[in-house]
Protein backbone atom coordinates (compact mmCIF):
# COMPACT_ATOMS: atom_id res chain seq x y z
CA UNK A 1 0.00 0.00 0.00
CA UNK A 2 3.32 2.29 0.83
CA UNK A 3 4.19 1.72 -2.35
CA UNK A 4 1.00 2.51 -4.49
CA UNK A 5 1.14 5.87 -2.42
CA UNK A 6 4.51 6.40 -3.30
CA UNK A 7 3.67 6.05 -6.91
CA UNK A 8 1.01 8.08 -6.44
CA UNK A 9 3.02 10.94 -5.09
CA UNK A 10 5.54 10.45 -8.03
CA UNK A 11 2.68 11.21 -10.75
CA UNK A 12 1.43 14.14 -8.77
CA UNK A 13 4.89 15.58 -8.56
CA UNK A 14 5.80 14.63 -12.27
CA UNK A 15 2.61 16.45 -13.39
CA UNK A 16 2.99 19.05 -11.53
CA UNK A 17 7.00 19.36 -12.52
CA UNK A 18 5.64 18.73 -16.25
CA UNK A 19 2.18 19.80 -16.59
CA UNK A 20 0.77 18.42 -19.79
CA UNK A 21 -1.61 20.43 -22.51
CA UNK A 22 -0.09 23.43 -20.92
CA UNK A 23 -0.54 26.37 -22.90
CA UNK A 24 -2.63 28.61 -25.39
CA UNK A 25 -5.01 26.61 -27.62
CA UNK A 26 -5.51 28.81 -31.00
CA UNK A 27 -8.86 28.81 -32.17
CA UNK A 28 -10.79 26.74 -28.48
CA UNK A 29 -14.37 26.49 -29.34
CA UNK A 30 -14.73 27.03 -25.45
CA UNK A 31 -13.29 28.88 -22.95
CA UNK A 32 -13.81 29.86 -19.45
CA UNK A 33 -11.81 30.98 -16.48
CA UNK A 34 -11.58 29.38 -13.17
CA UNK A 35 -9.86 31.04 -9.74
CA UNK A 36 -9.69 29.49 -6.22
CA UNK A 37 -9.08 32.85 -4.36
CA UNK A 38 -8.33 30.91 -0.64
CA UNK A 39 -5.35 29.25 -2.52
CA UNK A 40 -4.28 31.49 -5.07
CA UNK A 41 -4.93 29.08 -8.25
CA UNK A 42 -6.14 30.58 -11.17
CA UNK A 43 -6.63 29.10 -14.47
CA UNK A 44 -7.77 30.02 -18.33
CA UNK A 45 -9.20 26.60 -19.87
CA UNK A 46 -9.29 25.90 -23.97
CA UNK A 47 -11.64 23.45 -25.23
CA UNK A 48 -11.72 22.78 -28.76
CA UNK A 49 -14.51 20.41 -29.84
CA UNK A 50 -15.47 18.33 -32.69
CA UNK A 51 -18.83 17.07 -33.08
CA UNK A 52 -19.74 16.66 -29.12
CA UNK A 53 -16.22 15.33 -28.32
CA UNK A 54 -13.47 17.12 -26.53
CA UNK A 55 -11.12 17.47 -29.56
CA UNK A 56 -7.73 19.57 -27.70
CA UNK A 57 -7.80 20.66 -24.07
CA UNK A 58 -5.08 23.18 -22.97
CA UNK A 59 -4.75 25.49 -19.95
CA UNK A 60 -2.80 27.99 -18.93
CA UNK A 61 -2.52 29.23 -15.00
CA UNK A 62 -0.72 28.79 -11.99
CA UNK A 63 -1.25 27.81 -7.80
CA UNK A 64 -0.22 25.06 -6.17
CA UNK A 65 1.10 21.67 -6.79
CA UNK A 66 -2.64 20.43 -6.14
CA UNK A 67 -4.48 22.46 -8.72
CA UNK A 68 -1.51 22.03 -11.05
CA UNK A 69 -1.21 18.55 -11.14
CA UNK A 70 -5.12 17.37 -11.10
CA UNK A 71 -5.58 20.03 -13.78
CA UNK A 72 -2.88 18.40 -15.92
CA UNK A 73 -4.29 14.85 -15.24
CA UNK A 74 -7.82 16.72 -15.97
CA UNK A 75 -6.62 17.51 -19.73
CA UNK A 76 -5.04 14.05 -20.37
CA UNK A 77 -8.28 11.68 -18.98
CA UNK A 78 -11.16 13.97 -20.92
CA UNK A 79 -9.10 14.89 -24.55
CA UNK A 80 -11.10 12.77 -26.60
CA UNK A 81 -14.44 11.83 -24.80
CA UNK A 82 -17.78 13.56 -25.33
CA UNK A 83 -19.10 16.34 -23.06
CA UNK A 84 -21.36 14.22 -21.52
CA UNK A 85 -19.02 11.00 -20.90
CA UNK A 86 -16.28 14.52 -19.18
CA UNK A 87 -19.17 15.59 -16.76
CA UNK A 88 -19.46 12.10 -16.11
CA UNK A 89 -16.41 11.50 -15.27
CA UNK A 90 -15.99 15.10 -13.20
CA UNK A 91 -18.90 13.10 -11.33
CA UNK A 92 -17.36 10.77 -10.07
CA UNK A 93 -13.85 12.64 -9.35
CA UNK A 94 -15.75 14.80 -7.26
CA UNK A 95 -16.69 12.05 -4.75
CA UNK A 96 -13.60 10.41 -4.72
CA UNK A 97 -11.81 14.19 -3.82
CA UNK A 98 -14.80 14.72 -1.58
CA UNK A 99 -15.26 11.35 0.08
CA UNK A 100 -11.70 9.35 -0.87
CA UNK A 101 -14.28 6.49 -2.99
CA UNK A 102 -12.63 5.11 -5.59
CA UNK A 103 -12.75 2.77 -8.03
CA UNK A 104 -8.96 2.50 -9.20
CA UNK A 105 -9.85 0.78 -12.18
CA UNK A 106 -11.99 3.13 -13.84
CA UNK A 107 -10.00 5.98 -11.94
CA UNK A 108 -6.49 5.06 -13.58
CA UNK A 109 -4.61 8.22 -12.77
CA UNK A 110 -6.97 9.93 -11.12
CA UNK A 111 -7.07 7.96 -8.13
CA UNK A 112 -3.35 9.78 -7.40
CA UNK A 113 -5.76 12.28 -5.82
CA UNK A 114 -7.78 9.72 -3.55
CA UNK A 115 -5.97 11.19 -0.56
CA UNK A 116 -6.94 14.65 -1.14
CA UNK A 117 -10.32 14.29 0.87
CA UNK A 118 -8.59 14.50 3.83
CA UNK A 119 -7.32 17.82 3.70
CA UNK A 120 -10.18 19.96 2.94
CA UNK A 121 -8.61 23.08 2.24
CA UNK A 122 -6.86 21.06 -0.70
CA UNK A 123 -10.04 19.64 -2.20
CA UNK A 124 -10.79 23.16 -3.95
CA UNK A 125 -7.46 23.12 -5.29
CA UNK A 126 -7.84 19.54 -6.98
CA UNK A 127 -11.68 20.66 -8.21
CA UNK A 128 -11.04 23.86 -9.40
CA UNK A 129 -10.14 22.72 -12.69
CA UNK A 130 -12.77 20.38 -12.94
CA UNK A 131 -15.65 22.92 -12.34
CA UNK A 132 -14.08 25.25 -14.94
CA UNK A 133 -14.24 22.46 -17.67
CA UNK A 134 -18.28 22.02 -16.38
CA UNK A 135 -18.69 25.72 -16.70
CA UNK A 136 -17.09 25.26 -20.17
CA UNK A 137 -19.19 22.84 -21.36
CA UNK A 138 -22.06 23.91 -20.13
CA UNK A 139 -22.19 26.56 -22.78
CA UNK A 140 -23.98 24.73 -24.85
CA UNK A 141 -21.86 24.86 -28.13
CA UNK A 142 -22.77 29.16 -27.74
CA UNK A 143 -18.77 29.99 -28.68
CA UNK A 144 -17.38 31.91 -26.20
CA UNK A 145 -15.11 35.18 -27.35
CA UNK A 146 -11.72 35.27 -25.91
CA UNK A 147 -11.59 39.04 -27.24
ZN1 LIG B 1 -4.25 25.29 -4.39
Amino acid sequence: MTELRDLYQQLILDHNQHPRNFGVLEGADLTARGNNPLCGDQLDLYVALEDDSIKDIRFEGSGCAIFKSSTSIMTTVVKGKTRGEALEIFERFHRLATTGEVDSAEMGKLAALASVYKYPARVKCALLAWRTLETALQEQGEIVSTE
